[in-house]
């Protein structure tokens, strides 16, 4: 067993922490404050290959392994979480499965302009009445002579206002239950019958939009069908498998920014004639904070490293998933109390930390979920 990265992962990670500290950290708290997607931010993060990490470089990504996608990621996050959100929506939950069941011709055409960082890519698998429960969705799928029909609304897709392209999930046999259900993927800007809907007010995470999708007879061609008809559901659990692996890597780059500013504060804040820091209670505080982020982040690297081996990781995304967005809501909430009254303000970023750590919690599977994934997972001594 080796703890260390190679060299080539060291570097990818060096990279990416001067690019997150230099270009995307001092813009962050505007960024919050004007919720506007960074685009600019998005056409670097292309340049450096890393709006598919782990696509190989005849497809336009950067051909490197998940572990060094983990490690940029947290850098990238830490600096600002909604830019963490679009970068991992891109790599894992667009790139991925285009990657894995798209042909060659699909992937020419639709995974290049994605994996470059050229456009934006999301993925449209919850509605309304769908959420841990996907399997309900309504969104259908009519074969014609010439293509599909979509109709339907997708709601919450992260990057649903600004991508240019889109795997989506939609019933194709409404007899057939899950096994009815069929991945596509689209160009958004070549379909008739295709708008934005609402985009949310959230709490946190506010530069990454959260829209509506509304399909409504939108005719998409033969080719957007990826893998086989009625394959699509079991598509997106491995899809989100991976997704999870992104998810914990963006929690622990905000527990990383919590547990940094928290530090740093403690040392220069005096009370009682003292720094803050010499009071055991805030040491403890710090002491758990540490603990926790650095086994979030173990358990991550842990199923990156399973994944680029090609072994089983359901299990292992959903525990670091949920631990690692647990271990930053706790850090966050910390955090807040370290900074007192000062952490309630927008002066300091730590608000917004525990603002953006929530999500963290919730989406690509909520931590109820992730619970019974592992437990499924250990009952059937998986
Ligand atoms: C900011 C944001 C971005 C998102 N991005 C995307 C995206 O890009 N693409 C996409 O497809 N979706 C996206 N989502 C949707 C997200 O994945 C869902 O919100 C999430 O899976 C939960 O679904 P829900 O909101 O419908 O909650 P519900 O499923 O209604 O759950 C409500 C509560 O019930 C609990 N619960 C539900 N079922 C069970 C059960 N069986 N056992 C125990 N507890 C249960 C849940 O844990 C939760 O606490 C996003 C959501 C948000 C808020």
């Amino acid at each position: 067993m080796d703890f260390e990265l190679t060299e080539e992962q060291k570097m990818v990670q060096e990279m990416a922490r001067r690019f997150a500290e230099t270009e995307i950290r001092p813009v962050a708290a505007e960024l919050d404050r004007t919720h506007k997607h960074p685009e600019e931010i998005c056409n670097k993060l292309g340049e450096l290959k890393f709006m598919g990490i782990a696509v190989p470089e005849e497809y336009g990504g950067g051909g490197m392994d998940n572990v060094s996608y983990v490690v940029t990621l947290i850098e990238i996050s830490k600096a600002c979480a909604s830019t963490g959100v679009i970068m991992s929506v891109n790599n894992s939950l667009y790139c991925f499965p285009v990657m894995a069941y798209g042909s060659h011709e699909q992937k020419e055409k639709y995974l290049y302009p994605v994996a470059s960082g050229e456009k934006i890519g999301c993925y449209g698998l919850t509605e309304a009445n769908a959420g841990s429960d996907p399997a309900s969705m309504r969104t259908s799928a009519e074969e014609v002579s010439n293509g599909w029909v979509i109709n339907g609304t997708k709601r919450f897709i992260t990057s649903g206002n600004v991508a240019s392209y889109c795997v989506l999930a939609a019933v194709t046999d409404k007899n057939k239950g899950y096994r009815g259900i069929s991945s596509f993927v689209v160009n958004l800007k070549e379909i008739k019958g295709f708008s934005v809907g609402k985009v949310e007010d959230k709490m946190g995470i506010k530069a990454s939009g959260t829209a509506e999708m509304i399909f409504d007879n939108a005719h998409v061609p033969k080719d957007a069908l990826l893998g086989a008809a009625g394959g699509g559901f079991k598509q997106m659990l491995t899809t989100l498998d991976g997704g999870r692996i992104g998810i914990a890597a963006q929690a622990i780059g905000i527990g990383r920014a919590v547990l940094e500013e928290a530090v740093e504060y403690t040392k220069t804040r005096e009370q009682f004639g003292k720094p803050i820091a010499s009071f055991q209670a805030i040491q403890w505080k710090l002491a758990d904070m540490v603990t926790q982020m650095d086994a979030a982040e173990l358990l991550t690297l842990k199923a990156a490293d399973l994944e680029d081996r090609h072994k089983p990781f359901e299990r292992a995304a959903a525990m670091a998933k949920m631990f690692a967005s647990d271990a930053a809501m706790n850090a966050a909430v910390e955090g807040v109390q370290i900074l007192g009254g000062y952490g309630y303000c927008q002066e300091y970023p730590m608000e917004r930390h525990m603002r953006d750590a929530k999500i963290c919690q919730i989406y690509e599977g909520t931590n109820e979920i992730m619970r019974l994934v592992i437990a499924n997972n250990l009952l059937k001594g998986k």
